[in-house]
């Protein structure tokens, strides 16, 4: 299979040129017109080729979430994300009484690296219930609890390699011993709705703290005592560069100027784009929606409470977080898109199966056009979506 007459959007450049595709993997990365009589070939008309998108924080779409942990959910979720762009995903939990969780990583276990049509299901994001309660934003207060029971997220971990993800709050107590428990699982360590000032901080980076939950959303900032001034989970995001900082670039839960500081203090290799869709991602705007208790709506641009004290997730797509981040952000596309991609990969230790146009990868990819279109999108070489 060819796919020619593409910018195919590499690691560092966009080019013109063609992709060969050999049993699910990039076989070649050609130049501009090959001659490829007797191969089945689709021309791309000159639209932009990337690798396929992979999105670290997801909850739902259309009506559905996570944590209703059926197929069918599953199912309408990954098919929703796959038409914008994304080709792997860790579907991700809300702060919810434990049987929920455990019921939830247990429906998802048998679709692990799977996809049932839609987005590869590449693990679970377990978003609470260790978080601060200060700070719990759309997460339901009820179920919010430190993580001082170190047999009860022992069980979430004997989950393994599934769990890629866990977002704490770092101060918590018992938080330290979870952060290292989670680095010896492979687990990324993200601290989010977190109230943690910059000492408690060092101890959780030295544990292996090593990412930001959405970034600016439900996270300490600059405080001061007395004369002093101490740096929050926010500057000390954009301070260590062992931390990967997740963004919701929908240009409303973080303004674009906000969003050009994280850029520029954090370069091309310090940010991935996630959506943190809900529910609402799909449905007709104003739709009300349930998120394990707390009520939200969809709005022209994002999801919010319904009682205006905050934001509820998003109704991004991976393409229009990719838009987002050169239209307001000012950034490359082919930077916006190895934000999408190549650093999450990297932080899943994935990157030499997916994550960029380079032979030998899985044939994850996207087209589309100057508008953010997409296209069409492949996953391991398989056609999965023509529009
Ligand atoms: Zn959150």
């Amino acid at each position: 299979m060819q796919l020619t007459n593409a910018r195919l959007i590499l690691p560092d450049v966009i080019r013109e040129g063609s992709l060969t595709l050999r049993e699910g993997r990039i076989a070649n990365v050609g130049r501009a017109h090959p001659k490829a009589r007797g191969k089945e070939r689709l021309d791309l008309k000159g639209g932009f080729l990337a690798p396929g998108f992979i999105d670290l924080h997801i909850h739902g779409a259309v009506g559905h979430d996570t944590m209703e942990a059926t197929p069918e959910a599953f199912k309408a979720i990954t098919d929703f994300h796959l038409r914008g762009g994304t080709t792997s995903l860790t579907l991700t939990t809300l702060t919810a009484p434990h049987a929920d969780i455990m019921r939830t990583l247990e429906a998802i276990k048998p679709m692990h690296n799977r996809s049932l049509g839609g987005s590869r299901i590449i693990g679970v994001h377990v978003e609470g219930p260790y978080i601060s309660p200060l700070r719990v934003g759309a997460q339901n207060p009820k179920y919010v609890r430190p993580p001082n029971n170190p047999s009860e997220w022992r069980q979430i971990l004997r989950y393994g390699k599934l769990v890629t993800q866990m977002t704490i709050a770092p101060e918590e107590e018992g938080a330290l011993a979870l952060i290292k428990a989670l680095k010896r699982n492979g687990t990324i360590a993200s601290g989010g709705h977190t109230d943690a000032n910059h000492e408690q901080l060092i101890p959780a980076l030295k544990a292996g703290l090593n990412q930001a939950t959405h970034t600016f959303n439900q996270m300490s900032t600059i405080t001061k005592r007395g004369p002093y001034r101490w740096a929050g989970m926010i500057e000390f995001s954009l301070a260590q560069d062992e931390i990967l900082c997740e963004l919701i670039c929908d240009g409303k839960h973080v303004p674009p100027i906000i969003m050009k500081m994280l850029f520029n203090a954090k370069g091309r290799d310090g940010v991935c784009l996630v959506s943190d869709a809900t529910k609402g991602a799909g449905l007709p705007v104003g739709t009300e929606f349930e998120l394990f208790g707390m009520t939200a709506r969809s709005t022209q641009h994002t999801a919010e409470l319904v009682d205006g004290s905050g934001l509820a997730g998003s109704t991004l797509t991976m393409i229009r977080s990719v838009k987002t981040a050169v239209e307001m952000g000012g950034q490359l596309l082919v930077d916006a898109v190895r934000m999408a991609s190549l650093n999450p990969a990297r932080q899943l230790r994935r990157e030499k199966e997916f994550g960029s146009i380079e032979s030998g990868k899985r044939a994850d990819l996207v087209w589309f056009d100057e508008k953010f279109r997409v296209r069409g999108v492949w996953l391991d070489g398989e056609q999965r979506f023509l529009a």
